[in-house]
């Protein structure tokens, strides 16, 4: 449904609500599209999208993606789905439907428009890899039946719908594989490990490390991700993915807390908790097709990201005082 009169277009941001959908709505909006942010509020929050309702180039609808969408867009971008741990094991079953049900539901919208669609797929689809770093070409180690498989699977179940959509009905699909992403819009109490420390150590509560603390993780700042969405929506219809988009600098857990520590001036002690089941050991992106499709790669280093995000959740502490 090509705008007939500018390039404008009409931009369908399912899970618009979250922390990552909300910074997209944003950016999409600065490029001057309209934006239709469809989200069932189960982990988003209107607070992230409270500067955007005066913009009369944004629309908000509240629905689940597990059911039928009729709407008329020219792009759609998939990020429904809880993201964090604690949240996608709440209700597994529910985990696994949004994302298969989801992905049905939008495919079947983009295959009647006949528009570009991008999923929001994840490191999660590798489990705990064998392969390090990680490149697209990896299959992964995921376990089919623990605690973590309602997402793990459903993801990489969305991505096998995704493909067949596109052999069996040329659909032009886009699936970008997120690495863990921080940032400012990061719900406080989602229990990811940015938000957890940061918010401990400002509370002068515990830091929790989950095991022994040398897991290692690999942390892109949120404005970075989004660039490399955008820059992957953008390209012609013979770019399926699928694409890493992280950054590729691994830390330690152990090395994040007490950087947490140290740029919060915190005096908070360092604990030790039980290893969830199935933690992946270590993760890092490779961004060599990145780099050469996108030409994109990360910018913001974890040290100024973090002071980011220290920030937006001072403020938000401030705020809840008063
Ligand atoms: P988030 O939990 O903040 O956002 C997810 C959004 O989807 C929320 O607003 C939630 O209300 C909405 N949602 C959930 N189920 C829905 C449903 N059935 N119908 C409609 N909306 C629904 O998480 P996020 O970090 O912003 O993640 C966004 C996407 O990116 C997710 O698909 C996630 O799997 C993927 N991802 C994120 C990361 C990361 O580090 N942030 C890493 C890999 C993949
Ligand atoms: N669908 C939707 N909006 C649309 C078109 C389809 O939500 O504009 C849903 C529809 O409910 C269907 C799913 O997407 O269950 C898959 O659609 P598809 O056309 O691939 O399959 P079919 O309708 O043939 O089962
Ligand atoms: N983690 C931790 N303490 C916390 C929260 C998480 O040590 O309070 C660890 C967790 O065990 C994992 C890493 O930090 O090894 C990243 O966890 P998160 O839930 O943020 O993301 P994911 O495991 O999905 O990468």
């Amino acid at each position: 449904m090509a705008r007939l009169y500018d390039n404008r277009k009409r931009i369908l941001v399912a899970g618009g609500a979250g922390f990552l959908g909300s910074h997209l709505c944003d950016r999409l909006l600065d490029q001057g599209h309209e934006v239709l942010c469809v989200d069932n509020l189960f982990t988003g929050a209107k607070r992230n999208l409270n500067h955007l309702h005066a913009n009369p180039r944004f629309e908000f609808l509240r629905h689940d993606v597990c059911f039928p969408l009729y709407v008329e867009v020219d792009e759609i971008y998939n990020l429904a789905c809880p993201a964090s741990p604690i949240h996608y094991q709440h209700d597994p079953v529910q985990t696994t439907k949004t994302s298969v049900h989801g992905a049905i539901n939008l495919l079947g919208l983009a295959k009647r428009l006949k528009v570009k669609i991008l999923q929001a797929s994840t490191s999660e689809v590798y489990g705990n890899p064998t392969e390090h770093p990680q490149t697209e070409s990896y299959w992964g180690n995921v376990n089919p039946i623990g605690a973590r498989s309602c997402y793990d699977e459903g993801k990489r179940c969305a991505e096998t719908l995704f493909f067949d959509y596109h052999r069996q009905h040329g659909l032009a699909i886009k699936v970008a594989r997120i690495f863990n992403t921080y940032g400012p819009r990061m719900h406080p109490a989602d229990g990811r490990v940015v938000s957890n420390f940061i918010m401990q150590a400002l509370r002068g509560e515990a830091i929790t490390l989950y095991g022994d603390g040398s897991q290692t993780r690999s942390f892109c700042y949120v404005d970075d991700l989004i660039t490399g969405l955008v820059s992957l929506m953008e390209t012609g219809p013979e770019v399926t993915g699928p694409i890493n988009i992280g950054n590729p600098a691994e830390f330690t857990i152990r090395e994040l807390a007490e950087l947490c520590r140290e740029k919060t001036g915190s005096e908070s002690e360092l604990v030790h908790r039980p290893l969830p089941q199935d933690d992946p050991r270590q993760r890092r992106p490779d961004i060599s097709l990145a780099k050469t499709v996108l030409d994109w790669s990360p910018e913001v280093a974890l040290s100024d990201g973090l002071d980011r995000t220290i920030d937006y959740f001072k403020k938000l502490m401030a705020a809840a005082r008063h």
